[in-house]
């Protein structure tokens, strides 16, 4: 089946406020809950389908990354295939109101096809998402770039192969949740049942711990991996890496990693959303009668630049599209022009400035410039 739009799906306008994209989800997750039309798959499909839309719509990160870049920018983000996190999002959605749910263990073994052969399927758990602070050099921001990053997280333990009991070895029942992997407890008219903290869900404790793991199923490991800087990044931003955070549990999706972005300041350049500025000296004679100047671009080449007859100091000048790009346009590039006043002059160059002076009769008393002129 074909993906349908995820605004499509929530029947919402690209420009909705988050409050509408809720309200949209929320009429939707109520009318297709399974719990209302039991046995009909169409309603389940849609009800899934409503439930990857919202999950990216509903998170700012990743509906900007759909935006951009459509079903590639948040592939691998779950796109309705993940539902611990949505599980996790529901109170938030339904504000308490549950009417026509009856409790958050059903909703989730549906997702996970009743457990999976596993008593308690709810101990399944996503990963923790891990955090890796970059700094990267300005022109790899507006250019984008391809960075290694190396840090360390959790795997499946390769010696019990997540399990978390040693060789061979069995599992007995859990004593704190007897095997059902849940403790519930009650909040107003309906139940909430969260993993069991002993066995962490799953039921069952193991009677010989693995040795590599201390029984937890999960080895930390160190990562290399290249990510990809998109161009025109902004400084502070973050690149999810989905599936690259911390193991889950029990068969529960990896966590996703975060890579937030610290651009490091230019020498010579500034950015102001996706325009460039930047400053080059011209010299008297060329503010006076004009000139073409090359000007040294960001990313190596030189732009030849007109500077008019009668340039003042300060004077912007605007070059299109040699900004930061963003999807298919570019921002601008804005050269200030400095004026330089010579410091020493030859005897020549003194001898014709001071033709001019006497040509232009420049021993005048001047008249004031209007303040509000001044920029
Ligand atoms: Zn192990
Ligand atoms: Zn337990």
């Amino acid at each position: 089946m074909a993906k349908r739009d995820y605004y499509e799906v929530l029947g919402v306008q690209k420009n909705a406020t988050k409050d509408e994209i809720k309200k949209a989800y929320r009429k939707l997750a109520v009318q297709y809950h399974p719990d209302k039309n039991p046995g009909n798959k169409e309603a389940e499909e849609k009800f899934k389908e409503a439930t990857g839309a919202y999950e990216v719509l509903g998170d700012d990160e990743k509906r900007a990354a759909y935006d951009q870049f459509g079903f590639s920018g948040v592939e691998g983000m779950n796109g309705g295939q993940d539902f611990s996190q949505v599980f996790r999002g529901f109170e938030d959605i339904f504000g308490g109101d549950f009417s026509g749910f009856s409790s958050f263990s059903d909703v989730f073994d549906m997702f996970t096809g009743g457990g999976s052969g596993r008593r308690g399927g709810s101990g399944i758990r996503q990963g923790e998402n891990l955090r890796y602070d970059m700094e990267i050099p300005f022109k790899d921001a507006v250019f984008g770039a391809k960075v290694e990053v190396q840090y360390t997280h959790t795997e499946l333990c390769t010696s019990c192969k997540g399990s978390g009991s040693a060789n061979g070895s069995s599992k007995k029942l859990c004593p704190n949740c007897k095997g059902s992997g849940q403790v519930r407890h009650s909040q107003g008219f309906f139940t909430m049942a969260s993993p069991c903290p002993t066995c962490r869900g799953e039921g069952y404790v193991n009677e010989h711990p693995c040795k590599e793991c201390s029984g937890t199923g999960a080895q930390k490991k160190r990562q290399k991996l290249a990510v990809t800087i998109p161009a025109g990044v902004e400084n502070g931003k973050k690149v999810i890496i989905p599936k690259q955070g911390n193991v889950g549990a029990n068969g529960g999706p990896a966590g996703d990693l975060y890579v937030f972005i610290h651009v490091k300041p230019h020498e010579y350049f500034e950015r102001n959303d996706h325009d460039l500025y930047c400053a080059v000296p011209i010299s008297i004679t060329q503010a006076a009668l004009g000139a073409e100047i090359r000007v040294p671009a960001l990313d190596g080449k030189t732009i030849k630049v007109k500077v008019p007859p009668g340039s003042q100091n300060g004077k912007m000048l605007r070059i299109r599209d040699e900004g930061v790009p963003s999807g298919n346009f570019f921002g601008d590039l804005y050269i200030k022009l400095i004026v330089k006043t010579p410091e020493k002059l030859s005897r020549r160059s003194r001898e014709l400035l001071e033709e001019i002076s006497k040509l232009e009769g420049e021993n005048e008393a001047p008249k004031l410039i209007p303040l509000s002129n001044l920029s």
